[in-house]
């Protein structure tokens, strides 16, 4: 590496971020580490045309230069790096690139409007039909049954309407919040009990059976209405997408480090191709049938952001017109200090690359 002046050497020494100095043949002379993490050198020399360009601009017209650069991911070039790169002339025709990766940045912006544009789409459905059955029923004063039926419509729309509300409210507090800010140490047998009350009602009418099963006394450290929204989630869709006087089944199952819950229910399946899909927000396998039992599509999105959001994931074995199994996977609790176990905190458990916002 070329020498540079000591001055500068103590700049580079407090200077945060990705930074490059290099000189005009764009061969580099000192790098911080995360140049090298982001692959933008190869073999000595700043490997994107795009970046060796702003520090021969910026030479050129000998003032700054600030660019954004959008370039393939080394090292498979599948996906793309958004940076932006301030190039800043130095003496000895040398010049110092200061660059920020606005990768995740730009695409967690880009799923928030995603998310903004699909939620607004999922809500003209319902809103229209209000709207459509308000004009019927002004339009039905004389017929009393007709004014009966559309009433009752008017309320399963409405219904609707305020169930998306809370799952998209739900979806947004999980994807946003550090469970660990209000966690507690919580009995998963409590837990699986609180989820099958909320959803006996629904399992009752449709004569479906839910039986507890597995071990007892496992303990888990997190928040307790969103893992209780988690199970409570999986559960309702067991019996949703189950038919009369089938079995639903929770088994809990204490690893050394996990807790396991399983949700097997004998219901319509899933096929093989959706099986990766259904963790996306809105994501129905069936949107008719999805629409019927009063489902949003959301439901199994939070559940995954919650067990990821914990340290831990949900997995899905199913086979159509058999039955599916969902296991909730969470870091077992043994008493300790979370922050003293990284196995146990889900800030360090899982990896910032995998808290999808899905
Ligand atoms: P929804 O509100 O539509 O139930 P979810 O996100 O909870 O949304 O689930 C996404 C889709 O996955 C559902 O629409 C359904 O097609 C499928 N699904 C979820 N759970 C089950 C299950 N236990 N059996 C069969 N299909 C399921």
């Amino acid at each position: 590496m070329g020498s540079i002046s000591p001055e500068l050497e103590s700049v580079l020494s407090v200077l945060g971020g990705v930074v490059i100095v290099c000189d005009k043949t764009a061969s580099v002379i000192r790098a911080s580490p995360g140049a090298a993490h982001l692959r933008l050198i190869r073999r000595g020399r700043i490997a994107f045309d795009e970046i060796a360009e702003c520090a021969a601009d910026s030479q050129v017209a000998g003032k700054p230069v600030i660019r954004a650069v959008t370039v393939r991911r080394p090292p498979l070039r599948k996906g793309w790096l958004d940076l932006r790169v301030r190039a800043v002339p130095l003496e000895g025709a040398l010049s110092l690139l200061l660059i920020d990766d606005l990768t995740e940045e730009n695409r967690v912006a880009a799923v928030r409007r995603d998310f903004i544009a699909n939620v607004s789409h999922e809500l003209k459905t319902p809103v229209g039909a209000v709207s459509l059955l308000a004009e019927a029923l002004e339009a039905a004063t004389d017929d009393p049954e007709a004014v009966r039926h559309f009433a009752k419509q008017l309320q399963t729309e409405a219904g609707r309407l305020s169930q998306l509300i809370s799952d998209v409210l739900d979806l947004s507090r999980v994807q946003g919040d550090d469970p660990m800010s209000h966690a507690y140490d919580l009995s998963v047998d409590a837990l699986v009990a609180g989820a099958v009350s909320y959803v006996t009602a629904a399992a009752d009418a449709k004569g479906i059976a839910i039986v507890v099963g597995g071990d007892h006394d496992a303990h888990v450290f997190g928040d307790e209405s969103q893992l209780l929204a988690a199970l409570r989630n999986v559960l309702a869709n067991a019996v949703a997408y189950s038919d009369t006087s089938t079995r639903v089944a929770v088994a809990v199952r204490v690893g050394e480090s996990i807790v396991d819950i399983d949700v097997k229910d004998q219901g319509i399946g899933i096929p093989e191709p959706e099986l990766d899909r259904i963790f996306e927000r809105f994501y129905r396998v069936d949107m008719a049938r999805s629409r019927a039992t009063g489902g949003t599509g959301l439901g199994l999105s939070i559940v995954r952001n919650v067990c990821r959001n914990h340290g831990g994931d949900v997995k899905v074995w199913s086979v159509a017109n058999e039955g599916s199994t969902f296991t909730i996977q969470l870091p077992r609790y043994n008493g300790q200090d979370p922050a003293d176990d990284h196995d146990l905190a889900p800030a360090m458990a899982v990896p910032s690359d995998q808290k999808e916002l899905t």
